[in-house]
């Protein structure tokens, strides 16, 4: 099979990704094998791509927001059958038996295997994924569109959740990529009015095409407060700015893997019992119910498409902020 693969980080423009051919892998127990049809890129596979995230082994086969077919079943497993469509996100499998697993909080187990990070992704003709948390996928979204559902739009989904956000309350959305784009569509089915705050002159004009009341720079100031924030861009010196512009009692949560360091605050701008928290992966259920809410508000990702053979071109576009919406490979 052909897989883009990284054996040594390095920056994007150095192309750090290569076609490999390797022999298509067999599941074992409780494993799917899948046939891969798209797979979607993420911020997530450039820090790791460039060495921001150090997996736990090289080579890798990057790629988390994987679609395809079950092409083999390993031993003891129920629910799947050969041809079922399946999607596999960024979270893989945990250990089951701790604290956070046993609450149904099994992003946080110790022990937590993540999808093209922890275990070969979706950069490939062929992956296994683990039966139990591999997702079905619904008939009614066609591969390119579901793809970016699977990291962008369940981690954006986690991240609306862990905001607090009411229905009728006003959101505001910092950086306008793949996540948020889709963030936008369900805000906006629950009621709500949404401000975005972006530097990219293609990402302003998306949010305005996507029904943003207000879109400027983070160094404007919009009509209101914010009641709820959501802050995608990576960048900790953003988190002063952003607790300016949200009310007291509010919530901004943090949707980032990776972050650079955030500067000393102002505790006058925390004060007012306002808080702040990070989005660290998300849950199976978070999956299901995505994919679910997707099917029923008719959640759209807008999709920038490249062969597998790009991934190294996709990443560097992506880390430009030339791609409107998400990227997707096509395998
Ligand atoms: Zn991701
Ligand atoms: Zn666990």
């Amino acid at each position: 099979m052909r897989a883009m693969r990284l054996t040594v980080p390095a920056e994007i423009l150095e192309k750090p990704l290569q076609i490999t051919h390797l022999s298509v892998p067999e599941p074992g127990p409780g494993q799917l094998l899948l046939h891969l049809q798209v797979c979607g890129i993420c911020h997530t596979d450039l820090h790791i791509v460039e060495g921001e995230l150090k997996p736990p082994q090289l080579p890798l086969i990057p790629g988390h927001q994987v679609v395809g077919h079950v092409a083999a079943i390993g031993s003891g497993v129920q629910g799947w059958q050969t041809g079922d469509r399946a999607g596999v996100p960024w979270f893989y499998n945990a250990c089951g038996t701790c604290r956070f697993c046993i609450a149904g909080r099994e992003n946080l187990c110790p022990d937590a295997k993540f999808t093209g990070f922890s275990v070969d992704g979706g950069y490939a003709e062929y992956m296994l994924s683990e039966a139990d948390s591999t997702l079905h996928l619904p008939e009614t979204i066609s591969d390119l569109h579901t793809a970016p559902l699977l990291c962008a739009g369940i981690i954006g989904y986690r991240s609306l959740k862990l905001s607090d956000l009411q229905p009728g309350e006003r959101l505001g959305l910092v950086g306008f990529g793949a996540s948020a784009h889709l963030v936008i569509q369900i805000a906006l089915s629950w009621n709500c009015e949404v401000y975005v705050f972006t530097r990219s002159e293609g990402h302003r004009k998306m949010a305005q095409d996507l029904g943003a009341s207000w879109v400027g720079g983070l160094e404007e100031t919009p009509p209101g407060m914010v009641d709820r924030a959501i802050l995608f861009a990576p960048a900790g010196s953003m988190v002063g700015p952003v607790l300016e512009k949200i009310r007291p009692a509010s919530t901004l949560a943090i949707n980032a893997v990776y972050m650079s360091p955030i500067p000393e605050l102002d505790y006058a701008l925390l004060y007012g019992e306002r808080t702040i928290r990070s989005v660290s992966h998300a849950v199976y259920q978070d999956g299901v119910d995505l994919l679910e809410i997707a099917c029923r508000i008719g959640l759209k990702p807008y999709t920038n498409v490249y062969p597998l053979e790009d991934a190294n071109q996709a990443l560097q576009d992506l880390k430009l902020s030339r791609i409107n919406g998400a990227g997707v490979l096509v395998l």
